[in-house]
């Protein structure tokens, strides 16, 4: 079921309302997976699975003037109306952000601010692909479920967790630990796809010579500090830099993407899509 994540969303007011936009570093595997691809200016119709009800739904390849944006990446995008009900069905599943969503819009002060979902808060919303074309299925975690799941989490080791979200590790199945260890490990593996098993420091595949797709996802902020498993928060890097990472944690400067060590070496990263 992993394999077939297409898309893990935090939500936000435009979820809850009109759709979501596909980040452009996911938009080929987006593609190859849904087997479609609406070109620029183009849409399809798809349909999204939501606890057993079908909501029609437009993939939208957005027609903005590629002469006044020539740079531009495409804009992909998932619309719904609210005539579809999935906007209620999505309220309904996500009630967290639905009541934040409303208490910032009752404010006349946030007229021209934009609402940010504080981590702690946070709800997720996960599509899959399906055998059935032109059919997404939704996967929902609210922000109760993710404190559930994740109360135990704060206790173990972070790259002990880390190496456990790839395996059947007892520590995470005995903390109860399913949704959010299913949806880590999805967002690990299409970031390890991404970079075709590549270490983002090294640019190393080590595990090619070897017919092996060996390799590490790591998150930048600790998971079992931030419980921040946002594709945004996670790099891919080799088990040796992963290692090096860990028994010096190093700074990780955002505006230079480069890590800072404690005795001073600074690097950089080799390849870069997503961060
Ligand atoms: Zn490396
Ligand atoms: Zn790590």
């Amino acid at each position: 079921m992993e394999d077939m994540i297409l898309l893990q969303k935090e939500v936000d007011k435009s979820l809850l309302s009109q759709g979501m936009s596909i980040p452009s570093a996911y938009h080929r595997i987006f593609c190859e997976k849904i087997g479609m691809c609406p070109q620029h200016g183009e849409k399809f119709k798809l349909k999204i699975l939501l606890d057993g009800i079908l909501y029609e739904v437009e993939l939208i390849n957005q027609n903005f003037d590629q002469r006044v944006y020539p740079n531009h990446p495409d804009v992909l995008q998932i619309r719904y109306s609210g005539r579809s009900g999935l906007p209620q069905a999505l309220q309904v599943k996500f009630p967290k952000t639905t009541s934040l969503v409303r208490e910032f819009q009752a404010n006349p002060n946030n007229s021209r601010r934009q609402l940010s979902i504080p981590d702690t808060d946070k709800e997720y919303l996960i599509l899959y692909a399906t055998p059935q074309k032109g059919v997404l299925l939704a996967e929902t975690i609210s922000n109760d479920e993710f404190v559930a799941e994740t109360k135990e989490i704060v206790k173990i080791p972070e790259m002990d967790y880390e190496l456990a979200i790839d395996k059947n590790a007892t520590i995470l199945i005995e903390t109860g630990f399913k949704k959010v260890r299913r949806l880590s490990r999805a967002i690990g593996n299409s970031l390890k796809s991404l970079y075709r098993y590549r270490c983002q420091i090294c640019g190393q595949a080590i595990g090619e010579p070897y017919g092996s797709q060996l390799i590490h996802a790591h998150h930048i902020v600790p998971f079992t500090q931030s419980l921040n498993n946002d594709a945004k928060n996670i790099m891919v890097v080799c088990p040796n830099h992963h290692s090096i990472i860990h028994d010096r944690n190093p700074r990780f400067d955002w505006a230079a993407r480069m890590f800072e060590y404690p005795n001073g070496f600074r690097e950089g990263l080799k390849v870069n899509q997503h961060l």
